[in-house]
């Protein structure tokens, strides 16, 4: 298994995000509803992805809540 290990790639993007009400509880600034998404390729082939919703700091980008 280990030697696959380079050949898998995984990457988490936040696609799109929207202000909401909260702040966040390590520094106090706002929060943003995004979409988040993960995906996992294996040599650039895409495996699998899966999305869900995180409430996350605007500032320093803690995820205060997710909706996995
Ligand atoms: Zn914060």
């Amino acid at each position: 298994m280990a030697c696959f290990c380079f050949l898998v790639d995984q990457r988490r993007m936040m696609r799109r995000a929207k202000p909401v009400a909260g702040t966040c509880s390590r520094c106090g600034s706002g929060a943003k509803v995004a979409d988040m998404q993960v995906s996992t390729r294996f040599c650039n082939i895409p495996l699998y992805w899966e999305s869900w919703k995180a409430i996350v700091c605007t500032y320093c980008g803690a995820t205060l809540k997710s909706y996995k």
